[in-house]
């Protein structure tokens, strides 16, 4: 198995490998190909499987990087998950010249509204604060049509499933949406329900 047959952009592939991944774990060899053909999708795998660079590779793939707007919002369920996914982002695209943002609580919201109205292709955020966010308009997202619930059943344990369906408001219909959680419970799979259209369903 190897990433060279998943289709990937060739500069994709160089930031993978700079990464010093060589092989895709199990999670990625099943979960990037759907993600990247803009399918929704369900990846049921613990942290440690190489979910990270499953989603981002697939964002990474997909982003029109002419256009300088939001194109996909990630969320996660705490700030160091937030700031460390946003840092996988930017390794795996370095060649491709993404441009990634985290939005976290406990930082400034001026420095925010200054490097989102500087434009970024993705932002990666804890719910709070990308809710904040799209009400103040300093997200728009008109452009956004990819969007990726991490650790979902942690963000939902974490009482951020108002936020959750508050974010999904603010949304364009019909974005690509993915959820990774290690486990599925009800509130979780309500959400799968709601939506996710026809989700590919991957259990590592
Ligand atoms: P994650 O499940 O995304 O939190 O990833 C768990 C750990 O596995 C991280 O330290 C990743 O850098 C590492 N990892 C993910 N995918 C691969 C891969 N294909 N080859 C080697 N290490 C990987």
């Amino acid at each position: 198995e190897s990433f060279d047959k998943m289709g990937l952009k060739e500069n994709l592939l160089r930031g993978i490998y700079a990464y010093g991944f060589e092989r895709p774990s199990a999670i990625q060899q099943r979960g990037i190909v759907p993600f990247c053909k803009g399918l929704d999708v369900i990846q049921q795998a613990q942290s440690g499987t190489g979910k990270t660079a499953t989603f981002c590779s697939g964002i990474l793939q997909q982003l029109n990087y002419e256009v300088v707007q939001c194109q996909a919002l990630v969320l996660a369920p705490t700030r160091e998950l937030a700031q460390q996914i946003e840092k996988v982002m930017r390794a795996l695209g370095d060649y491709l010249g993404v441009k990634v943002h985290a939005c976290v609580g406990g930082t400034s919201v001026r420095e925010d509204q200054k490097i989102l109205s500087a434009g970024v292709h993705v932002v990666v955020g804890t719910p709070g604060r990308v809710f904040d966010m799209l009400r103040r308009q300093s997200l728009r997202s008109d452009y956004i049509r990819m969007f990726v619930l991490d650790e979902a059943d942690e963000m939902l344990s974490r009482g951020f499933k108002d936020q959750i369906y508050d974010i999904f408001q603010h949304l364009p219909p019909k974005i690509q949406v993915g959820v990774f959680s290690a486990t599925m419970p009800p509130e979780a799979l309500e959400i799968t329900r709601k939506f996710l259209n026809k989700p590919v369903r991957i259990l590592v």
